[in-house]
């Protein structure tokens, strides 16, 4: 079947977090599967954009109110990437180094989302499915059902995939008129809380909710950020799919990223090779137990507790671990974090941005990496550590949840409940100990290497989903 996906991420064209890597590995693993597939990206300014070659395919234009952009539809042309990846250029709106953060951001996915579907009725073949995701695409599945210029693509079937509730794409009334005309008896899908919810609309009118896990399935049917009842009501229509990973981006046999490739039979002297490099790196002493951190610095992912363990665990486990922390976010948790490097000159250091490469190198060459989340709709970083053998320890939550067992129930990792600074650095002691254990520590290490996280397992339960929706026919 031909399936697209709408997204604001796809990795390696754009990414930020998570969103990206699922966007640019489910797609390679369902057309393994025999399916047809295309990403739809917004077209940003980045690396890969400027890097790869692109064909135009479309001209169109976006009437946003009284604004209209003019915008081009570009195909990735070596199809390297398993799929077909579109981007829409938009440039007055797109053609900028980041994803989000701009003020302009409703106006940049709604014109988005528009664009994608003008290109996408004008083509010869309709689409069986369309998979958004999150809220920047959310108001696709409204705009299928009930705009006027989409009429030919009534039978579409959408899938919304949640891979963050917290974020809701809220706009108010006064710009309804942005959206291309519908008639309005159906207007009231478009509202939650007195204003336009993009995330809540795409979950009234998709024909399949999902999330990325199981549990966090569960958990947003009590803590949603105000769209709990929403989600109590569309229950029969939503199912928690555990995100996989693409196991040829993250394989530490090939991975072109880190220093020395190795397999589970050479872990213990590859790893230990990384990590001398990333000692070298941050001035950290590689015979010491090495805790790191790669994400964004915020609340959601325990980010303001960073700084306090750090402080704590180094000065009750001093000369004992490292610390390392790879990320960038919240202005506050940044200064909290650089200021400790001169506390704790030799095994503590940051990185505060993003960086890929480095990424992967952590992954590898740490022995254990902390996630002390108060949300995670599923998290890769406890999959790919668990790939490149080190031990996660996590707080008992969403995706976290599913994935990750304590050591102590013959597991993969180590798990505490509160995301509390207490709870953590007790976790970090356990880790220590299980450092000097060296029997047991490989052999949860190798238990996380040999966890199958792969897409081929788990695409299929998508595919299950779009034949679920186009055999029942509600439109
Ligand atoms: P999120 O909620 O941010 O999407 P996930 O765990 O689902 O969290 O995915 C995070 C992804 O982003 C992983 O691939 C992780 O390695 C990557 N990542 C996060 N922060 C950084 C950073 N500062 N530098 C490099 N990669 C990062």
């Amino acid at each position: 079947m031909e399936i697209f996906h709408i997204s604001a991420e796809c990795y390696p064209m754009a990414k930020v977090g998570g969103l990206a890597d699922v966007v640019g590995a489910l797609p390679k693993y369902q057309t393994n599967a025999g399916h047809k597939l295309r990403v739809v990206v917004p077209c940003y300014d980045t690396k890969f954009r400027n890097e790869n070659e692109f064909e135009y395919v479309h001209w169109g234009s976006v009437t946003l109110g009284n604004f209209e952009f003019p915008f081009s539809v570009l195909k990735e042309t070596t199809d390297k990437l398993g799929y077909e990846l579109y981007l829409i250029e938009i440039k007055e709106l797109f053609d900028r180094p980041n994803v989000y953060g701009y003020e302009d951001d409703i106006e940049r996915f709604v014109s988005f989302q528009i664009a994608a579907l003008d290109w996408i009725s004008g083509r010869k073949i309709v689409p069986a499915v369309i998979n958004c995701h999150d809220h920047h695409t959310g108001l696709i599945p409204f705009l299928l059902k009930y705009a006027y210029k989409y009429e030919n693509l009534r039978e579409v079937r959408t899938v919304i995939t949640i891979h963050n509730g917290l974020y809701q794409g809220w706009f108010g009334f006064d710009k309804l008129h942005y959206l291309p005309e519908f008639d309005l008896i159906h207007v009231g899908f478009l509202e939650w809380g007195n204003s336009l919810n993009s995330l809540a609309v795409g979950i009234k009118c998709a024909n399949f909710v999902t999330t990325v896990s199981p549990s966090y399935l569960n958990e947003i049917n009590i803590s949603a950020n105000g769209l709990e009842s929403l989600f109590n009501s569309v229950r029969t229509k939503s199912r928690g799919i555990l995100n996989g990973i693409d196991i040829e981006v993250w394989d530490p046999s090939k991975d072109k990223m880190i220093i020395k490739n190795y397999s589970l039979e050479s872990s213990e002297i590859g790893k230990q090779k990384n990590k001398e490099k990333l000692c070298e790196q941050f001035e950290l002493d590689p015979s010491k137990p090495l805790f790191s951190f790669i994400g964004r610095l915020f609340e959601e992912k325990g980010g303001d507790l960073l700084p306090q363990v750090s402080a704590l665990a180094l000065s009750e486990n001093f000369e004992n671990i490292n610390i390392l922390i790879l990320g960038s976010g919240n202005s506050v948790i940044e200064d909290q974090l650089v200021q400790l490097r001169n506390d704790y000159k030799g095994n503590y250091n940051v990185f505060i941005g993003y960086n890929e490469e480095l990424a992967h190198l952590i992954y590898a060459g740490s022995d254990f990496i902390l996630m002390p989340s108060r949300v995670e709709p599923c998290g890769l970083n406890q999959m790919y550590a668990l790939r490149y053998g080190t031990i996660p320890i996590v707080r008992r939550t969403g995706g976290l949840r599913d994935t990750v067992i304590d050591f102590g129930d013959d597991g993969n990792g180590i798990c505490h409940d509160q995301a509390s600074v207490g709870d953590i650095c007790y976790s970090v002691n356990r880790a220590v100990k299980l450092y000097d254990d060296k029997i047991n520590f490989n052999k949860i290490r190798k238990i996380g290497m040999e966890t199958d996280h792969s897409w081929e397992r788990v695409c299929q339960e998508y595919i299950e989903i779009y034949n679920l929706i186009i055999e029942k026919n509600e439109i």
